[in-house]
């Protein structure tokens, strides 16, 4: 049984995909280059988001391209949303005394404006945002919270999770709500692949049932 989840942020716990898609399209369009659509987006789109860029646009900077994207997401008129199922797996964390994390690629900026917005920031021990590449932050975050990787979950939408979690020796559990086609996400070979974090939930709820629990009044005196 885990003790401990960290949770990626954009198609995981929130739906920001038609603000980034349509920012991303903002960004290519200046360029010269066609928009993408949903599904072509969840195929072609991957972390540490430089990657993608430098496949898409390979001669321009990227911190050209960060401020097209900033300017363009801050002036998107999709709405950010908070993913069925997501407040429930939080409250259910907060209920069964687990300590839950958050490790996003995200602008901090936007992302702590999110967190504000749906009330959240007491669901969590700490948060990790603006992280290009979360390879390179996860021991650090293991050793600083003292998190045991055998007891610690990482659960994202994207390859990039997958691989993060697979880097800090972790279990990686895959959700199809998000950024990445079930595909694409399946060729990284999760630990654990969920529909959605509501199917997670039953999914633990289960675990524990099945675990039998020590009582000490069930000793012999
Ligand atoms: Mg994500």
């Amino acid at each position: 049984m885990f003790a401990n989840l960290i949770f990626d942020w954009s198609g995981t716990l929130v739906d920001d995909l038609g603000p980034v898609l349509e920012a991303t399209n903002a960004v290519l369009g200046r360029y010269g280059l066609a928009a993408l659509d949903r599904e072509g987006f969840r195929r072609r789109f991957r972390l540490p988001y430089h990657e993608f860029y430098t496949e898409m646009l390979p001669a321009v900077p990227l911190a050209e391209l960060e401020g097209h994207f900033r300017r363009a997401f801050a002036a998107s008129i999709s709405p950010v949303t908070v993913l069925p199922h997501a407040r429930e797996k939080l409250e259910w964390c907060s209920q069964h005394g687990l300590r839950t994390f958050v490790l996003t690629s995200m602008d901090a900026q936007a992302f702590e404006l999110q967190l504000d917005a749906f009330g959240w920031r007491q669901y969590f021990e700490a948060t990790y945002a603006g992280v290009l590449d979360k390879r390179q932050v996860i021991h650090r975050i293991l050793a600083t919270h003292q998190l045991a990787p055998e007891a610690t979950a990482f659960i994202g939408d994207m390859t990039h999770d997958v691989e993060t979690a697979r880097h800090g020796g972790m279990t990686s559990i895959a959700v199809l709500t998000g950024y990445n086609h079930p595909e694409v996400l399946a060729a990284a070979r999760p630990d654990l692949t969920v529909a959605h974090l509501g199917a997670l939930r039953e999914l633990l709820d289960k675990r524990r049932a099945a675990v039998p629990i020590f009582n000490p009044s069930d000793l012999p005196v």
